[in-house]
């Protein structure tokens, strides 16, 4: 099988024993779980696109492993034109679930670990990319969702992992023998690992010959003895205990997904191993792992972004001030905010550059811009549209009021919008913005558009290292006649 759709998906879910922690308690059945289904639902989006004769031209590729067609979230880019069909995908994704679909991060991963595994090997002779090209044929017949594994929790962030006064803070081997490795600790922030099937773990961050012991990359199966997963807290997410078709949770088929997972004496055979002490590769893992996700992000925050811009129109429409100058000028400008976000994705992809092994890498400078931007313009394009939804949007009555027999004539007299529009419909529009601005999807849209695939700061740090200044200030002095 190397296509599985969305139902297939959500069974071969049912097939694992991941071991998930919310509200303090271990939850036995996490795919019917009500919090939990919706972000399920939005990684299943992923496998039903590819299914569909319409998508399948961006969300299917051909492998070069293998020459199969396969889910494009499995895929190793082989061209420039790969890189840009993956942001497309990406958009549209965004646009079909308005949230997270989780996926990428494997993706990402793969394409990192691919290309980094070559380089290791050529240096030292080892068999790692023998060992991930092996993996990922098997995640390719398998079409599976991987968690691609890179933040530990970090501790005292002034202190490098062999120096946190507690050892496991930064994921780690804790013994080597001729079967493999065993490790401990954590990886924090993780999007979809409850609904991955496998997780691939990168370090977090370059490191000296003193942390080598937590320089490894490995992949595991999410129900592997000794994993347990602690589920994120999003904003009203109890409103997705409501029932569904709520009123109230905005979007209450789709979400996003957060897990602390715990790593506790894993067991990983070396043939799952990747990466083990060659300290010196990890920054560069790390590096083209965040290139990619920063890319990614000039895809999925634009679909979410279009699908917020489409809500502040309805909801003009249904305030009855589409036609005023300064709304229609709202919305141009969140439009185009939303495109630079894209622009900025296709930008990187279309100068994507082939790396040793054979796959592209994304031009760096550029994704590292792309991110950044979105570190501001989700927060921008959010304000606008709240301007244009109004306070009604934080202020309205619950689905309850609505329905209620005491309260429900009272509440659709007193929220009706212009002649001919509907009262719910107008609710229910103001709840999504909601969601997206503040709610539950606002996770992914706002907040993990500031941290997610690394902090502004670390875009800093790459966008001065690529900056080529010594190069410009050449370029000026030449025309202005300084020959030093
Ligand atoms: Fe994909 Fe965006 Fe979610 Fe990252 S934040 S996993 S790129 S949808
Ligand atoms: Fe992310």
């Amino acid at each position: 099988m190397s296509l599985m759709n969305g139902k297939q998906y959500i069974e071969s879910l049912r097939k694992l024993n991941t071991k998930v922690y919310l509200f303090g308690k271990r939850v036995d059945n996490f795919v019917d779980h009500p919090m939990i289904r919706p972000s399920i639902n939005s990684v299943a989006m992923t496998y039903e696109l590819a299914c569909d004769p319409e998508y399948q031209n961006l969300c299917t590729a051909v492998s070069g492993l293998t020459g199969k067609k396969i889910n494009r979230f499995c895929h190793l880019h082989q061209s420039q034109e790969d890189l840009m069909k993956k942001v497309k995908m990406q958009r549209l994704l965004g646009q079909k679930t308005g949230s997270c679909f989780q996926r990428c991060v494997g993706m990402d991963a793969f394409n990192a670990v691919y290309s980094t595994t070559f380089e290791i090997d050529e240096k030292y002779g080892t068999t790692y990319h023998k060992n991930f090209v092996d993996y990922m044929i098997y995640v390719q017949e398998q079409d599976l969702t991987v968690d691609g594994a890179m933040t530990d929790p970090k501790g005292d962030r002034s202190l490098p992992p062999s120096r946190q006064e507690d050892p496991d803070i930064y994921l780690r081997i804790v013994e080597k023998n001729k079967d493999g490795i065993i490790v401990n600790g954590a990886k924090a922030h993780q999007t979809g690992a409850v609904n991955s099937h496998e997780h691939l773990i990168m370090p977090t961050a370059a490191m000296k010959e003193d942390d080598k012991a937590y320089a490894v990359s490995f992949a595991v199966p999410s129900d592997a003895p000794g994993i347990s997963m602690i589920y994120g807290r999003q904003s009203c997410d109890t409103r997705k205990l409501e029932g569904t078709g709520c009123m109230d949770c905005g979007n209450c088929t789709f979400g996003g997904q957060e897990a602390l997972v715990v790593f506790d004496h894993v067991f990983i055979p070396w043939n799952r191993v990747f990466l083990c002490e060659e300290y010196e590769f990890a920054g560069i893992l790390v590096e083209r792992f965040a290139g990619y996700h920063r890319q990614s992000y000039g895809g999925c925050k634009v679909g979410v972004g279009d699908v917020l811009i489409g809500a502040a129109a309805c909801a003009a429409d249904y305030n009855g001030v589409q036609k005023a100058m300064h709304i229609k000028d709202k919305l141009i400008e969140m439009i185009q905010l939303n495109e630079t976000l894209y622009s900025c994705g296709i930008a990187c992809s279309a100068l994507g550059t082939e790396t040793a092994a054979g796959n592209y890498q994304i031009d760096n400078l550029l994704a590292n811009v792309c991110k950044q931007n979105v570190t501001r313009f989700p927060y921008e394009i959010s304000r606008l549209a709240e301007d244009i939804a109004g306070g009604l949007m934080v202020t309205m009555p619950s689905q309850a009021d609505f329905d209620s027999p005491e309260t429900g004539e009272i509440c659709k007299k007193y929220f009706k919008g212009p002649k001919g529009t509907d009262v719910m419909e107008r609710m229910k529009i103001l709840r999504l913005i909601e969601n997206i601005t503040l709610g539950a999807a606002a996770v992914g849209y706002r907040t993990e558009s500031m941290h997610g695939a690394g902090s502004p700061q670390a875009q800093r740090i790459m966008i001065s290292r690529q900056s080529g200044l010594d190069e410009k200030k050449r370029l000026a002095k030449k025309l202005a006649g300084i020959n030093t």
